[in-house]
């Protein structure tokens, strides 16, 4: 399962930011996921279940914030969230653009955690 292996990489980097932070516990893993990463969000959770067993993350939540696809037109020469992820053209005026902003990320924004 691929998220499983997004799973242990999440873990990996959050747990290694818990430690610099000095963290014993963390409460919550605030996670963006754009609409193009691939991922399948409930298999991700899923994953993180499994990928969080016995460490510092174990018993944590994880919020996705799902990203919408953000494309850049330059006809209208602005940016303009795709309604439609089969047709990469602009909302507006139709011009197809392939130039992606937004949507194709997988971050970790912050962690929540009482010291
Ligand atoms: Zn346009």
């Amino acid at each position: 399962m691929h998220e499983l292996s997004i799973a242990y990489n999440l873990v990996e980097i959050a747990g290694e930011a818990a430690r610099e932070a000095g963290a014993t516990h963390i409460d919550v893993v605030h996670l963006r996921v754009g609409a193009l990463s691939g991922v399948v969000k409930e298999a991700l959770l899923f994953g993180y279940e499994i990928a969080t067993a016995d460490t510092i993350l174990a018993g944590s939540r994880l919020e996705i914030e799902e990203v919408p696809v953000v494309v850049y037109c330059p006809t209208c020469d602005a940016e303009h969230a795709l309604p439609d992820l089969q047709e990469f053209a602009c909302p507006v005026c139709g011009t197809p653009t392939s130039n992606i902003v937004q949507g194709k990320e997988l971050q970790l924004v912050s962690l929540e955690y009482e010291d």
